[in-house]
């Protein structure tokens, strides 16, 4: 009996990591949802079979859900890291853990039913699916942590045998399982009283599995793939990074809504932060203040020079204006010559300062080819004084603008008109 247990268990393992694998590896014509799918759909019957379906194998009581198919389930998220990346890895791991507590959620609303009794020997255990599902929110919380660990450790040990994938693949697999069976097994014998006995039968059965699973890996690497070890270490701190969305979204948004000519943010991206940078430093109870910085004269600067030596007095004039400012402000190029700065924290006065500190370091650093100064306008206005919402404030800056360029140009104008300092 336990040798014919002992059959069907490998035949389940192999059966399980070569319909896995066939998935993954056609991921590219089937779509990779179709393998994260078959992932998912197992979950519930992995945690079911572990909590009550258990078979007398040589080395003890042993539930294939667990140490066959729980186990085969991490072996998969290494390879999708392995052959993808950490970005899509998390997707899975966020997924099940998401799914299960919305399975304990349902549960917890259909209990509120009176079920229909339709035969006399089925009646319906929302309490087993209650529990069920706590088993599996700490189930999914274990594997996200052993999903984490197993890809660390998979890197970490690059530093010592870069080469031997199948090695790294299988040290990984016997320490985040040994360690997922002492966390699983923890909750099996407090929600379910299972005995001590399954922990050791149950742990030789998953080392058994990564032997398994590891013979496949390493056929399936050196046979199919032929492609051997991935050369590209990774730092362990990078894949913490790719491992949360807010390295990946900060990141996009570094790189997107910049200016071409100037790398200075764009109208785009003043338009979605500007107004978002107001109304925070009013939450705080703070000023904001914004400048409108047009260039004087420009269209001489054009003109004379052409419009690729326009383009180098821009960039030297943008160039100033991120040196000027605080790494709390923030510079936006708001149309052809003009520059927009919102400047948190920053009362009317402060912000006459700064103003007048660049147009001071643009009119006596910033020269045309043959040494002439460019020179800047700026208005500036500030919330709350001139209205609280940023389109307020910045028309009020513009009318400003409009009064410094009246003025004679190369000037501040504030709210009480031009400044003059010493
Ligand atoms: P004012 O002092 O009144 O601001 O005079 P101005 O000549 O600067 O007048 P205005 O602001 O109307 O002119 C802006 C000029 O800037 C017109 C346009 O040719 C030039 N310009 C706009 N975008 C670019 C650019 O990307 N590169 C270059 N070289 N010139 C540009
Ligand atoms: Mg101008
Ligand atoms: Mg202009």
């Amino acid at each position: 009996m336990e040798m014919l247990n002992l059959a069907l268990f490998i035949v389940e393992a192999v059966a399980y990591f070569g319909l896995m694998v066939t998935l993954l590896h056609f991921r590219h014509r089937l779509g990779l949802g179709v393998f994260l799918t078959a992932l998912g759909v197992m979950h519930f019957m992995e945690t079911y079979l572990a909590a009550v379906f258990y078979v007398s194998l040589p080395f003890g009581d042993v539930s294939p859900g667990s140490s066959v198919f729980f186990s085969g389930k991490l072996m998969m998220i290494l390879m999708l890291y392995l052959w993808e990346d950490a970005a899509t890895v998390r997707q899975p791991i966020y997924g099940l853990f998401l799914g299960n507590l919305l399975t304990v959620s349902i549960a917890w609303v259909l209990q509120l039913h009176q079920p229909l009794q339709l035969a006399s020997n089925h009646t319906p255990d929302v309490d087993f699916l209650k529990e069920m599902g706590w088993l599996m929110v700490w189930g999914t919380a274990l594997l996200y942590v052993d999903s984490l660990g197993i890809i660390l450790l998979y890197e970490k040990l690059g530093d010592y045998f870069r080469r031997r994938v199948v090695l790294r693949f299988m040290i990984s697999g016997f320490v985040l399982l040994t360690f997922d069976q002492v966390g699983f097994f923890a909750a099996l014998h407090y929600f379910l009283d299972v005995p001590i006995a399954v922990f050791w039968g149950g742990w030789k059965a998953k080392m058994l599995s990564v032997c398994l699973f590891g013979a496949m890996f390493a056929i399936y690497e050196y046979r199919i793939r032929r492609l051997g070890a991935d050369a590209a270490a990774r730092s362990i701190s990078d894949v913490f990074g790719d491992l949360t969305f807010r390295e990946r979204y900060n990141d996009l948004l570094e790189r997107t809504g910049r200016d071409m000519l100037t790398g200075v943010y764009d109208r785009t991206r003043m338009e979605l932060e500007a107004p978002l940078m107001l109304r925070e430093a009013l939450r705080q109870g703070l000023f904001a203040t914004v400048l409108i910085i047009d260039a004087d004269h420009f269209k001489d600067v054009n003109d004379g020079y052409g419009h690729l030596q326009g383009d180098e007095v821009l960039k030297a004039i943008a160039g100033r204006l991120g040196t000027t400012l605080r790494s709390s402000d923030r510079v936006f190029r708001f149309g052809g010559e003009e520059f927009v700065a919102v400047c948190p924290g920053t009362n009317h006065e402060e912000g006459l300062l700064l103003a007048e500190r660049l147009r001071w370091t643009i009119a006596t650093s910033v020269k045309t080819p043959d040494d002439r100064p460019v020179t800047v306008s700026i208005g500036v206005a500030t919330a709350d004084e001139d209205g609280v919402d940023f389109t307020t404030v910045l028309s009020a800056a513009d009318r400003r603008l409009y009064a410094a360029k009246k003025s004679g140009r190369n000037c501040v104008v504030g709210h009480s008109g031009v400044v003059k300092l010493g």
